[in-house]
């Protein structure tokens, strides 16, 4: 057994009788590993260190995955595969990235909607949020960036996407780089702290969990949960839809949040829409982050309870607030799962 075993869903902390905090206690021995600290006493070498903390996995999440531009301009590319009908041969022939691919890839996220010193889209005297979009808001999840905008902009509230907003820092603090994860933790505080704002709206539930690590000068919530909280009086009518909805729980919202209601709420300000539960919603969906992408095996095979499970409902749609979790089901899936916000921006 291997420590990297472990996908942090810290699921085993609600049934600890000791209440032992086992997050933050493998974060800091995959730490402690990285820099091989245990050296002088134990015989390690690279094989016991955190796969995440090998020279090949830190230059993908260092280069690439942490870095929202780059990413961005990376999906530009694969977009333009799309529209020359090659997905299907990169999802094919792509190893592991083109496995982990969804369905439908969202396109880019336009250039009106793009981070910006000042993205201000409504007069200057509306209550002011600030939106912190993550490392695939320009990309895997411009779709739900554009809901987000468009939600909150209906609901009277300016957004600003501060451009100079950095990585949340979650792949580094599981991957064994506890400085560089509070570094990003402290530039994004800085951002936002100078930025004016009612609140900082998190899009990525994952996100919102490192970014509540240390306390904010302006409140930081997940914006599921904030936009759940809006009591239904400050709400246009949302038209009806009879759709049955799935909603996929990411470990993030029910065990680092402790928010498992926020989809639910939210999704009740719609008329008519039928939530089915799921039962698999106890354990990790095998995403966690690079996990996926390091442990393909382990990864696919958490999954199969929550496709067989989803194939049996049918839902019309797939929810998730977590964009990891929803690139890996919808992978398996065949099939698009949305974030909740995307699902009331369709009523607008
Ligand atoms: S995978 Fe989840 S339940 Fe298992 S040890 Fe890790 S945090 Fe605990
Ligand atoms: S005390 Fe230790 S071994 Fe026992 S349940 Fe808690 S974390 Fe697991």
């Amino acid at each position: 057994a291997h420590l990297d075993g472990c996908l942090t869903c810290r699921a085993c902390e609600s049934v600890c009788p000791s209440q032992v905090q086992y997050g933050a206690l493998i974060d800091e021995v995959r730490g402690a590993l990285a820099q091989n600290v245990f050296s002088a006493t134990t015989s390690l070498n690279e094989s016991t260190q955190p796969k995440a903390a090998q020279h090949r996995w830190t230059l993908w999440r260092n280069r690439i995955f942490s870095q929202r531009q780059t990413f961005g301009r990376l999906w530009a590319v694969l977009t333009f595969f799309e529209r020359m009908h090659l997905g299907g041969f990169i999802r094919r022939f792509g190893g592991r990235f083109g496995q982990a691919l969804p369905p439908q890839t969202p396109s880019r996220l336009p250039r009106r909607f793009r981070p910006n010193q000042v993205a201000n889209l409504q007069p200057a005297n509306a209550k002011k949020v600030g939106l912190f979009i993550g490392c695939t808001g320009e990309s895997l999840n411009s779709d739900a960036v554009r809901a987000s905008i468009r939600v909150l902009n209906a609901l009277g509230y300016a957004v600003e996407i501060p451009k100079v907003q950095v990585c949340c820092g979650a792949m580094h603090q599981h991957g064994g780089d506890l400085e560089r994860a509070a570094a990003l933790r402290a530039e994004n505080r800085t951002v936002f702290g100078g930025a004016d704002l009612t609140a900082l709206l998190v899009i990525g539930t994952a996100c919102a969990g490192e970014l509540l690590r240390e306390a904010n000068s302006v409140p930081v919530i997940e914006i599921t949960d904030f936009l759940a909280e809006i009591p239904d009086a400050e709400w246009s009518p949302l038209p009806p839809n009879p759709a049955r909805v799935a909603i996929h729980l990411p470990c993030s919202q029910t065990r680092m949040l402790k928010q498992p209601a926020s989809t639910e709420r939210l999704l009740q300000k719609i008329p008519g829409l039928k939530i089915v539960p799921l039962a698999t919603n106890n354990r990790c969906c095998g995403a966690a982050g690079l996990h996926l992408l390091m442990y393909p095996e382990q990864a696919d095979t958490l999954r199969t309870p929550k496709l067989i499970e989803l194939n049996e409902l049918k839902p019309d749609f797939v929810v998730s607030a977590n964009i990891g979790c929803a690139t890996h089901i919808a992978a398996g899936l065949g099939a698009p799962v949305v974030h909740p916000v995307e699902l009331v921006a369709m009523g607008l």
